[in-house]
């Protein structure tokens, strides 16, 4: 049998943390620390496409109906780009999507920042997602698998290139981000959320949000994009995307009490969340620059 190695740094010096068997496929994974470069990931990293295609993780019905609301990264992302970034208006700039999903972020984009269809590329390997992006208007769509190969395809540069929520899916983050920032112009952006591992009650809450194998494969924390990223990090913060009350108590009531109809005995714990998200947020924004 081969040795393990950290998808991102090729290091052996692992530290095992615990098996798990996935709820999603029922199958058996390992979790993993590398401490060398302080990801955490699943082993075996066998990406699996039905999860999204044949919604076995259920969200992406809504991708598939194109009715889902405007998720927290979107609204984070667009926060930080106008305040700290001071963008106004991104009509002339060259936007690349990886993992585009429903290309909600189009429609935000286009009515935040005036970006043209002309100039929003998005790369979706589910061809469901990909109608959903047609009926919004975007013409150019790759449906492909997003790796080396897609060099080929690509020969624009970009100022922007988004992966919000898609790099954790990934099993081959070292080449992921490489394509990456060959696909940027020398003074373009990376802009990457995903979930923050440091979240308080993650072992309680990984399930509900399916922050498991084979959905999510890799784990982040800010640490890890400090180690490893250092003369390429232009912003790194943690947001906190519970804005939905109403839709967190019914979660938590069908794990408390395997019940959501009881919701209302759930708004107690909802409220210690709540303040808890406060204090160790659950998602991570991060902006990187070639
Ligand atoms: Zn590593």
């Amino acid at each position: 049998m081969d040795r393990i190695k950290c998808p991102f740094c090729e290091s052996e010096d692992l530290r095992f943390k615990r098996n798990i068997v996935s709820p999603l496929n029922n199958k058996k994974y390992k979790h993993w620390f590398c401490k060398d470069c302080h990801l955490e990931f699943f082993t075996p990293l066998i990406f699996e496409k039905e999860v999204y295609i044949d919604e076995i993780d259920s969200s992406y019905k809504e991708f598939h109906k194109g009715n889902r609301a405007i998720p927290d990264w979107t609204d984070e992302t667009i926060k930080i780009l106008k305040n700290n970034f001071k963008i106004k208006d991104l009509s002339n700039k060259k936007i690349l999507e990886v993992g585009a999903g429903d290309c909600i972020n189009f429609v935000v984009f286009k009515k935040e920042f005036n970006i043209s269809k002309e100039n929003y590329y998005a790369i979706e390997l589910d061809y469901k997602s990909v109608e959903t992006c047609k009926k919004r208007g975007v013409v150019n769509i790759i449906n492909e698998f997003f790796d080396e190969k897609i060099l080929d395809k690509i020969k624009d540069k970009f100022d922007i290139i988004l992966c919000l929520e898609v790099l954790e899916h990934q099993i081959k983050p070292k080449e992921f981000l490489d394509v990456c920032f060959k696909l940027l112009k020398e003074d373009g952006i990376l802009i990457i959320s995903v979930p923050n591992r440091d979240r308080f009650l993650i072992r309680f809450r990984e399930i509900s949000s399916s922050d498991i194998p084979p959905h999510h494969f890799l784990r982040f924390n800010k640490k890890f994009f400090i180690r490893n990223f250092k003369n390429k990090l232009v912003y790194i913060g943690c947001f906190n995307p519970d804005k939905y009350f109403y839709k967190s108590c019914k979660i938590v009531s069908k794990i408390l009490f395997k019940n959501e109809n009881l919701w209302p005995l759930s708004i107690p714990a909802v409220i210690f969340l709540i303040i808890m998200n406060k204090i160790s947020p659950p998602s991570l924004l991060v902006i990187l620059k070639k």
